[in-house]
């Protein structure tokens, strides 16, 4: 079905209604003809991270013994239901299992919090990375649900805004204009075969291939890689390029008007990171993006750290 902004159809990024006391705040709306869909609510940042909303505390304080005892005994009851499924050899009975651990040891124990998500996100993070099984940003980084909203393609790539629509686009739109994440984290890897697919390429290939025309979003790196490591191996000059379009990500997202807006503002950072899964390190550097930077430019590199 076709669908376009107009005065009948439109998204309001800007409806956000304040509540001084922390209550929820619509982040946004969409608007298909007379019916508003509410995309997001938001809750105050201070009440997540201590895991009770305020409206919360006054309840749970009224509460008797009586009710926290019937709380744990249903409780015990649902891990001891929890308790008795057993792994299987079928692929989906142990991504069963999985599932069902993960909510004996996570969601019953911090029921409270995941209640809490349950009316609403407040990342701090969106991070773009690699759609390679190798790199799980919430495995490697740690991320909790509800920590970093998260969108992975082919080689961790971000399209220019005169792009147009593309799944990177959107979830950028919305966690940046809607969720209002405070920092943009591009995370690229050793040994991607994005990266790869680019600098092997023949300069007239098949246009058909979607990975072909997706990877050559990150032409400019494949071209500052010949001309920086050209008389490099082919593996050193991917390693090279795969931090180069890095960079080409972080700039690119300058090109969206919200996004320049809020860093130029000082609400949103823009990081880059580099996983090596090979010797399991990570780098990470933020780009600065301002006026008067020595030599004249408006980009520079700073708080580079190496994790190992
Ligand atoms: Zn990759």
């Amino acid at each position: 079905m076709a669908f376009s902004l107009s005065p009948s159809n439109s998204f309001n990024a800007s409806a956000a209604s304040v509540d001084k006391f922390g209550k929820q705040r619509q982040l946004g709306s969409l608007k298909i003809g007379s019916s508003q869909l509410i995309l997001a609510t938001r809750l105050e940042p201070h009440f997540i991270k201590f895991g009770l909303r305020k409206k919360e505390t006054s309840t749970v304080s009224a509460s008797s013994k009586e009710s926290y005892g019937l709380i744990r005994k249903l409780e015990d009851n649902e891990k001891h239901r929890l308790h008795e499924n057993e792994c299987g050899q079928d692929p989906f009975e142990e991504l069963k299992c999985r599932f069902l651990n993960f909510k004996k040891k996570n969601f019953v124990e911090n029921r409270v919090h995941y209640e809490n998500l349950a009316e609403a996100q407040a990342p701090k993070f969106m991070v773009i990375s690699c759609a390679d099984s190798r790199v799980c940003p919430s495995r490697v980084l740690g991320f909790q649900p509800g920590e970093a909203f998260t969108v992975r393609n082919i080689a961790n790539l971000v399209p220019k805004f005169q792009h147009g629509a593309s799944e990177t686009s959107a979830a950028l739109e919305f966690a940046v204009n809607s969720l209002e994440v405070a920092n943009v984290l591009v995370v690229g890897h050793s040994r991607c075969g994005g990266i790869r697919a680019l600098m092997s390429m023949e300069d007239e290939g098949d246009s058909r291939s979607f990975i072909r025309d997706w990877v050559s979003i990150a032409k400019s790196a494949r071209l500052s890689t010949q001309a920086a490591a050209g008389n490099m191996s082919f593996e050193k000059q991917c390693t090279h390029c795969e931090k180069e379009s890095i960079n080409g990500s972080l700039l690119n997202l300058l090109t969206y008007p919200w996004i320049e807006k809020r860093v130029t503002e000082g609400t949103l950072s823009l990081h880059g990171g580099y996983y090596d899964f090979v010797n399991c390190t990570f780098e990470k550097w933020t780009l600065v993006y301002k006026e008067g930077l020595e030599g004249g430019s408006k980009y520079a590199i700073k708080n580079r750290s190496f994790w190992s």
